[in-house]
């Protein structure tokens, strides 16, 4: 039993998962969370008798810490869902991950020749990297394939061009991804590419990806923690070098031994009293990506196979497209329509985040009947929700701004920095689930995990493992 008293600021799965751990060591934790209900950007919401995520959410993970954890918390109820993703491009659908022969034939005899020919290039004279995403993609699947399945979907999300666009980006999302694997698997065969984006299996649990965190908030409150919902934090306080306390924006203020933060990092950071001036013009220089989603009412059943579709399409403005009736069916909870949520990305001071939300749905019905997916069906209802930033922009050069603030949080005791926004990590739930893990043992058994490795470094880790149907199975 340790006598500290934690604060953990936010319920995302970093920071949920951080005060599940603390709980379950005994330790006193208050986690205070902005919103109405946990999970963060992995929530489930419901909508129209349904229950949907804010997006896609397909959980996966081959460290075995994590899944083991995930596994712990879901106990049986979750499903194997098949994945079944397309881009859609001029007019057609291509698989995702690419299926070589399929997307040569769709591409048509002459695009086809011309990506095998860039392709050739690069394996005999590759593209010289310049620490862009351009380069690295170019020089791993030519010129040709990089503008057609790259480009324009990395340009959408990140509002920026790829030349500006760093290369840990790609480093992180598609780093073992290779066509000649793909090639080598369609021709003759094989367990396939068994990198992490390519997987033709996940876990889903039968309540929504926020499940799992419904359910570690409810052992959070049932073992002498708190969690305190619809209370930001203002910032975290300092003395002597460390954290000692957190305000509250209701103004009050309350003593911890230690802090997590998994609040989004400029902001926390750029309050922090004392905080050097320099480091607070590095970490205002730091960017996001806000998403809209719009979601849509759609009254039929069997509309398009998918669980979601990457719009490549340069003609329209949305990036992807999720059929939430394709996941499990236990979230459809026996309707006869299907809840369809359109993704959109901008920044602050782009027109669309400013855009009312009746005009929003208008855009999401117009360009969704343009896609040909939904035929006649009728659109009964629209909501949109607002997510600001969503994504870290990893623009290149980001380091150089990142790197100092890192090192600047380092010397401060008792503060750990978890998250996606609150560490400014391109994180998926498997990488903040690990970072809100290492925290809590950080805490509990006085290790010294290098949460700013985490994301990064961390595939290296030896055990390794995936979820199926019966539960845990070493690789
Ligand atoms: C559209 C979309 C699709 C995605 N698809 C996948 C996927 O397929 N697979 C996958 O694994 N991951 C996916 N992700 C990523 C996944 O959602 C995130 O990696 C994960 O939710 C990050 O968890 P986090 O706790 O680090 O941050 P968050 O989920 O952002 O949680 C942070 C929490 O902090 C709270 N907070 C913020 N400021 C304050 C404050 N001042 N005081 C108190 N609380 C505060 C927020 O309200 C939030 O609840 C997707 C994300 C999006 C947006």
């Amino acid at each position: 039993m340790s006598k500290k008293k934690v604060a953990v600021i936010g319920a995302g799965p970093a920071g949920i998962t951080a005060a599940y751990e603390l709980a379950k060591a005994g330790v006193e934790v208050h986690v205070y969370e902005a919103g109405p209900r946990v999970g963060g950007l992995a929530q489930t919401i419901e909508l129209w008798g349904q229950k949907v995520d804010i997006g896609p959410h397909r959980f996966f993970s081959n460290d075995t810490r994590v899944n083991k954890l995930w596994l712990e918390v879901a106990g049986k109820d979750y499903k194997m869902v098949d994945r079944l993703t397309r881009i859609y491009y001029k007019k057609k659908f291509f698989y995702y991950p690419l299926k070589p022969f399929d997307a040569l034939f769709k591409l048509g005899i002459g695009t086809a020749t011309v990506c095998m020919a860039s392709y050739m290039k690069e394996r005999v004279s590759p593209t010289k990297p310049d620490g862009s995403f351009e380069t690295w993609v170019t020089s791993r699947f030519g010129k040709k394939l990089y503008s057609i399945f790259f480009k324009t979907y990395t340009e959408k999300l990140w509002g920026i061009p790829c030349h500006e666009l760093d290369a840990d980006f790609a480093a992180q999302r598609i780093k073992k991804l290779s066509l000649w694997e793909a090639v080598k698997n369609a021709v003759v065969g094989g367990k396939g590419n068994k990198h992490k984006t390519l997987v033709d299996q996940f876990a889903y649990p039968t309540g929504g990806t926020g499940m799992i965190y419904e359910r570690m908030e409810q052992f959070v409150n049932a073992n002498g923690g708190k969690v305190i919902l619809n209370s930001p934090v203002k910032r975290v306080l300092t003395q002597n070098g460390g954290a000692i306390a957190v305000e509250l924006e209701n103004g009050s203020t309350e003593k911890y031994d230690e802090t997590i933060s998994s609040m989004p990092f400029s902001l926390m950071v750029s309050r922090l009293p004392d905080v050097p001036d320099t480091i607070r013009e590095k970490v205002n220089a730091l960017t996001y990506r806000n998403t809209i989603i719009v979601f849509l009412n759609v009254e039929a059943k069997n509309l398009f196979p998918d669980n979601w579709l990457y719009v490549h399409a340069s003609d329209l403005q949305m990036g992807r497209i999720t059929n939430f009736r394709n996941w499990v069916p236990e979230i459809n909870c026996g309707k006869d329509s299907c809840i369809i949520a359109i993704e959109y990305w901008c920044y602050n001071e782009d027109q669309m985040w400013n855009d009312s939300n009746e005009k929003l749905i208008e855009l999401g019905t117009q360009e969704l009947l343009k896609t040909g997916l939904i035929g006649n069906a009728k659109i009964s209802d629209g909501f949109v929700y607002k997510i600001p930033r969503c994504y870290p922009v990893y623009s290149r050069g980001y380091k150089d701004n990142l790197k100092p603030v890192e090192d600047y949080l380092t010397t401060l005791k008792n503060l750990h920095v978890i998250g996606r926004y609150g560490a400014f990590k391109y994180n998926n739930q498997d990488h903040s689930i690990l970072m809100g893990l290492m925290a809590a043992e950080n805490i509990v058994k006085g290790t010294n995990h290098n949460l700013w490795e985490i994301n990064t470094d961390y595939e290296d880790y030896q055990e390794k493992s995936t979820i199926t149907a019966t539960g845990l199975s070493s690789e």
